[in-house]
């Protein structure tokens, strides 16, 4: 065993920063624990402009200053660890990586979730190639070309419209009449005329050669097939938590999102779940700071409670 922290948090995005911080603040010995580097999804975010007093900032700068935070307190970070197992049954937490086995008193899950896939013929074929789940990253690639962006939710929509930085035209493919994402989301859209919104429509197939040439498009309401030239396919339906490594040993939702309390706590004591791996109603780095701090505030609570246990 390397070592036995107070707090181990898995998962460096913001939920796992903000809980690192007032972990380490509290002085609680913290060790965070990811299988990337740190930034979490944010970091692939065009611009974050509601998270309150900072405006208007790029994704990936927030992340950064959430670092910058982090690094003010004492926190071992383990980062690009290839995660093995993580056994909650003791009172002693214990996470095997490959090259380390540590233990904690505590647990903060934070690990996130990853973009749900179309799962259609071509999508597979294709990853690199023309479809792609991260515009920041792969929006370059398609200057003056022609993309689609799947969903319609904030992700698909805040998407479309930044590819719009780099694209001649963006066809957004939504399987209903109507968006979900925020309305004030949807006003922006409305303003930008290289989208095309087709509604109603749902994607079978991506084809091609080397690359992306063309989707084949669904009208759900007719039920006719039409094909439309694209150079690229960025699937935006919606998000799967990262909690396969916990099935069997903490209460989850049928998909699969941890179930916790309003202090964070799990249906195992002292394994805590923040962010967007949980069952939260909000999913924003707002609301995912928010809970790392919760996380980290009821996880002092706890230890301190173990202690005037043993004294008792
Ligand atoms: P989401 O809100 O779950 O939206 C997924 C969209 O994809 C929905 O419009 C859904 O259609 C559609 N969809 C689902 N399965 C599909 C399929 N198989 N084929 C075609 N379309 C499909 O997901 P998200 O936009 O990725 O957002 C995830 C979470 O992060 C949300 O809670 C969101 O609010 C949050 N978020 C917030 C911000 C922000 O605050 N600025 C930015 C990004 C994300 P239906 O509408 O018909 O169900």
């Amino acid at each position: 065993m390397d070592k036995t922290f107070d707090t181990i948090i898995l998962g460096g995005g913001p939920a796992g920063m903000s809980a690192a911080i007032y972990s380490a603040r509290g002085l609680c010995e913290t060790a965070i624990v990811d299988t990337c580097t740190l930034g979490g999804q944010p970091s692939n975010y065009m611009e974050i402009d509601n998270y309150p007093g900072m405006m208007k900032l790029g994704g990936f700068d927030l992340a950064e200053k959430f670092e910058k935070h982090m690094d003010m307190y004492k926190v071992s970070k383990f980062l690009m660890q290839e995660i093995e197992y993580i056994d909650l049954r003791s009172e002693i937490k214990v996470v095997k990586t490959k090259e380390h086995t540590l233990s904690a008193k505590t647990l903060i899950i934070a690990t996130g979730a990853r973009p749900i896939h179309l799962n259609v013929e071509g999508e597979e074929k294709f990853a690199g190639r023309g479809v792609s789940y991260c515009a920041v990253c792969d929006g370059g690639f398609f200057k003056d070309k022609v993309a689609a962006v799947v969903g319609g939710g904030n992700s698909a929509l805040e998407e479309a419209m930044y590819l719009t930085k780099f694209a001649k035209k963006i066809y957004l493919i939504h399987r209903r009449d109507e968006f979900r994402a925020d309305k004030v989301i949807q006003e922006r859209l409305k303003s930008n005329d290289k989208i095309e919104v087709i509604y109603n429509s749902t994607v079978e197939k991506i084809q091609g050669d080397e690359v992306v040439k063309s989707i084949i498009l669904k009208n759900v309401k007719t039920g006719e097939n039409s094909l439309l030239e694209v150079d690229g396919v960025f699937p935006y339906i919606g998000i799967h938590p990262n909690s396969e490594l916990f099935s069997g040993q903490l209460e989850q939702d049928a998909k699969g999102f941890i179930m916790t309390d309003n202090t964070m706590n799990t249906s195992v004591p002292g394994v805590f779940a923040v962010g967007d791996v949980r069952n939260t109603p909000l999913r924003q780095v707002i609301t995912a700071v928010s809970d790392g701090a919760v996380a980290a505030v009821y996880a002092g609570k706890y230890m301190e409670a173990a202690v005037v246990k043993q004294n008792v």
